[in-house]
């Protein structure tokens, strides 16, 4: 026989069918409850005491519970495992419910619509995008609901969309169409929650708000499913999401978020930290505002020259005006999170302390107007002619709301005397009422004599006369009522005493009450200023992140670059790469210039391993980053064309999230610089070909740089431990062989770290197996492995792959710092071997 389920079960059930895929937090009384599968896993995850519910009978529900006070950090621990959870309140006061007490779900938080409060995520920007399938290819649209900001676009395929969503970092994608096996798959290894779309019901102001500017059909609808989602899971209007910016890829400088990842513009590699990144250099920022804008420049560098010019010319004219930057610093340290504080003002749920917060970040806007108005530079006072600095803002807030308000809304202590008459009127009342139980006490104490006769408060018997026991003899029963006992004391109330006690809690109630109504009519007035209030934090943001491109120019000693429109020529004079040159003890990194006119169009670089080609080849990239996004740049002197996009093929790193091989990695960044390079690009690629057998792999990199040279026309940079490939400068006209310095002191090799001209006249590879310290029996082994080689003839590509290091000549005995006959230099024999392999490469070329 079925078990009857209780009324507030079936309530649960109800609400929980229509929230299958999230955990249902359900409010009673100080809780919040989980129930079954929810309280099982739950309770596993967030460490949860694991009980049951209706203990008696056979089939007890499994529960769990979170006290409320604490549930942020509950739903946020979730919701960070990417998981969803929907709050279920109770939406009437238990006490005056008849029957059960009514509930519903106030907010589905999801990993793309939590709002990131910690300080480690002030400089992040939390991403919920949303992508919808239509004919002709994909509309996507994105926001940060802490901020309200939108952007849209469209995109020819799903590829492109990955690359959108991987870039943005985002956490959950609203998808209207069925992915494939292959892309849930790809969406399950990179972590992004996958949601479907909701209903949009009736017409949404925000909806009509957000999309006017939109042409687009695609991205008008995938800016409605989000606005529609958005809405459908905060169940709360939202003010404060922005007009939504159309964009498109190829208006900004293209990198696919590995180029991004290989460069390490926000992250290193490595640790997947900031420190050791682009980001770590130019982030002298000093607003959470300014740190995130600076990032989505980074990932967004520009391709229109003026406005890089307005912004070098921010820079310059802050780099110069050492006291207006110091100015301008010091009044952004007192400006807090303009943006996410408007999106809380939207959201309803800012506090007074914040909303004086937004009233002290305003009045730092004057002096930073002073500051700027009082430079002699015409790109900052324009600048500031554009700032309306909001000033009825600040004043309203400053001068209704006292100086140290609490934390909660909800029990007065808000409002400064004198903002409303009636808010005066109760706390006279309440003030009256406290004077005259002052009163009361000594008249009480004359009266009955008693000295150490007391008037106190508590919450539940009211107020209250309190004797001693030693003096309970001398009470005027007749006038008292006893209302209490304590061990040592007696307590008491006087028909008179509870009448001012009704009119003291009365004017207390009437005035917290009208307390929080003006607060509440406060926030719906600064309300109205939203536009402008976002408006003002992405201007403080930009001068944020100009002040700080200026202090980086002139904490490194960088340069102005220069930009030409009409050629793709590349002159970096004494150029150094930003992170490696911070990271080495000062003065000693070495200076490299990239000299590159039209003549010359790849650069083939040789060189030992550990040598700085690989450094070189990224200082190219990040300076013309850097240049684009508007910072200085580390050089004696820039002049650059704007690139359009960049390629790289960098380092040995497996692709993890899409499981292929490295060589298959490799393989297709390669694919990707050759069929979307155009003449404007940048094209970094290092050791390519690496990944298969030498034969294989040299061939490959003799053909990629052929087509390169002939088909592709970009500026690339082409690193290389195929010494043969240097002869190609004899047929490719537009190729010049570089090479990176080296030199031997007393049978050790010395790296000058110095680009020169010409191929590399000596290969290293032993010397550097030997520097890396590599056991002496390995390389005798080796040499051994050779030997053979040479007399099993050419058809050993999948051994000789394991010699790489050997790959090249050596003909120097001296270079081995070792006697034993067995490690022997080279024999002409195995000579013969390698001389075979190049023969090879060369018979293929022509
Ligand atoms: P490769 O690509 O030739 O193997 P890398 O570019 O990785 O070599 O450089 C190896 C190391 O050499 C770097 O980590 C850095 O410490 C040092 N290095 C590279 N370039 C320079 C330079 N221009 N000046 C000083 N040190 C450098």
């Amino acid at each position: 026989m079925a078990e009857k389920t209780t009324p507030m079960m079936e309530q649960y059930y109800e609400i929980k069918k229509q929230y299958p895929d999230a955990f249902l937090f359900y409010r009673v009384g100080d809780f919040y409850e989980l129930f079954e599968d929810d309280a099982v896993k739950g309770a596993q995850i967030l460490e949860l005491t694991l009980t049951h519910r209706s203990n008696k009978t056979k089939n007890p529900i499994p529960m769990a519970g979170v006290p409320h006070m604490a549930v942020d950090t509950y739903v946020n621990t979730l919701v960070e495992k990417g998981y969803k959870v929907a709050l279920c309140e109770q939406l009437e006061d238990p006490k005056k419910a008849k029957g059960m007490v009514k509930r519903g779900i106030i907010q589905l938080v999801t990993p793309g619509t939590m709002m990131n409060e910690g300080p480690n995520d002030a400089k992040d920007s939390n991403y919920l995008t949303s992508v919808v399938t239509t004919k002709s290819g994909f509309g996507l649209a994105y926001s940060d609901l802490s901020t309200g900001e939108i952007y849209s676009t469209h995109l020819k395929s799903f590829a492109a969309v990955s690359n959108e969503l991987l870039s943005l970092r985002t956490r959950e994608v609203v998808y209207n169409g069925p992915l494939t096996e292959q892309n849930k798959d790809f969406m399950h290894k990179v972590n992004i929650t996958v949601s479907a779309p909701t209903p949009i019901e009736g017409e949404h102001a925000e909806i009509s708000y957000v999309e006017q500017n939109l042409t687009n059909t695609a991205e008008k609808e995938a800016t409605r499913q989000l606005v529609g989602y958005l809405l459908s899971t905060q169940k709360r209007s939202l003010a404060h999401l922005q007009i939504a910016k159309s964009y498109e890829v190829n208006q900004y400088l293209q990198m696919s978020h590995t180029v991004q990842n290989n460069l390490e513009l926000v992250a290193s590699a490595k640790t997947g930290k900031k420190m050791g990144s682009l980001f770590w250099i130019l982030d002298k920022t000093h607003t959470a505002m300014g740190g995130r804008l600076l990032k989505q420049w980074l990932a967004r560098p520009l391709l229109n020259v003026d406005i890089i010019n307005h912004r070098e010319e921010m820079v310059q004219a802050l780099l110069d005006g050492y006291f207006t930057r110091e100015n301008v610093i010091d009044a952004l340290k007192g400006v807090y999170d303009l943006e996410r504080l408007t999106g809380r003002i939207a959201f309803g749920n800012v506090n007074a302390r914040e909303l004086l917060q937004l009233s002290r970040s305003l009045q730092a806007v004057p002096v930073i107007l002073d500051a700027l108005n009082q430079s002699d530079s015409d790109v900052l006072t324009d600048f500031a002619k554009k700032i309306d600095p909001l000033k009825g803002v600040a004043e309203l807030i400053s001068t209704t709301l006292v100086k140290d308000p609490p934390l909660l809304t909800t029990d007065g202590g808000l409002i400064r005397d004198g903002v409303d008459k009636q808010l005066d009127r109760y706390r006279d009342a309440m003030n009256n009422g406290k004077k005259w139980l002052v009163q009361m006490e000594t008249d009480e104490r004359q009266k009955t004599g008693i000295d150490n006769l007391k008037v106190g408060f508590n919450k539940v018997f009211g107020y209250y006369i309190q004797v001693s026991n030693g003096n309970k003899s001398k009470v005027p029963l007749d006038r008292y009522t006893r209302k209490q006992t304590l061990t040592n004391a007696e307590r008491y109330i006087t028909p008179e005493l509870k009448e001012h006690e009704n009119l003291i809690l009365e004017a207390q109630t009437r005035s917290t009450d009208l307390e929080y109504d003006l607060f509440v009519q406060l926030r719906d007035e600064v309300k109205k200023y939203i536009p402008a209030l976002q408006k003002l934090g992405n201007q403080l943001a930009a001068l944020d992140v100009y002040c700080g491109f200026a202090t980086v120019a002139e904490q490194n000693n960088y340069c102005r670059p220069s930009f030409h429109t009409d050629s793709q020529d590349i002159d970096v004079v004494n150029g150094r790469h930003p992170v490696v040159e911070k990271v080495m003890t000062a003065g000693s990194y070495i200076p490299n210039d990239v000299k590159m006119d039209s003549a010359t169009n790849i650069f083939l670089i040789t060189g030992p391993n550990m040598s700085g080609k690989s450094t070189y080849m990224r200082q190219m990239a990040l300076i013309a980053i850097m240049a684009q996004v508007g910072s200085f740049v580390p050089a004696d002197s820039a002049a650059l064309p704007i690139f359009d996009q960049i390629f790289t093929r960098i380092g040995a790193a497996d692709d993890l999230i899409s499981g292929q091989s490295t060589f298959m990695v490799e393989m297709s960044e390669a694919n990707d610089a050759l069929q979307y390079a155009t003449k404007r690009s940048l094209v970094l690629f290092d050791e390519i070909g690496r990944g298969t057998a030498t034969y294989d792999g040299m061939a490959l990199a003799g053909a990629i740089v052929k087509y390169l040279h002939d088909k592709v026309g970009a500026k690339a940079l082409f690193a290389t431990h195929y010494h043969e490939l240097t002869s190609l400068d004899e047929t490719l006209d537009h190729l010049k062989n570089i090479h990176v310095g080296a030199t031997e002191e007393n049978g050790k090799l010395i790296f000058l770290h110095k680009i020169l001209p010409g191929p590399a006249d000596q290969s290293y590879g032993i010397h550097v197996a030997q520097l890396a310290g590599l056991p002496r029996a390995v390389l005798r082994e080796a040499t051994k492995l050779l030997k053979r080689l040479e007399a099993q003839g050419s058809e050993l590509a999948p051994v000789s792959q394991q010699l790489d290091l050997f790959a090249q000549p050596v003909t120097d005995s001296d270079e081995i710092e070792d006697n034993d006959s067995e490690n022997s230099p080279m024999t002409d024999a195995e000579q013969d071997v390698l001389d075979d392999i190049s023969n090879l490469y060369l018979a293929d070329k022509t």
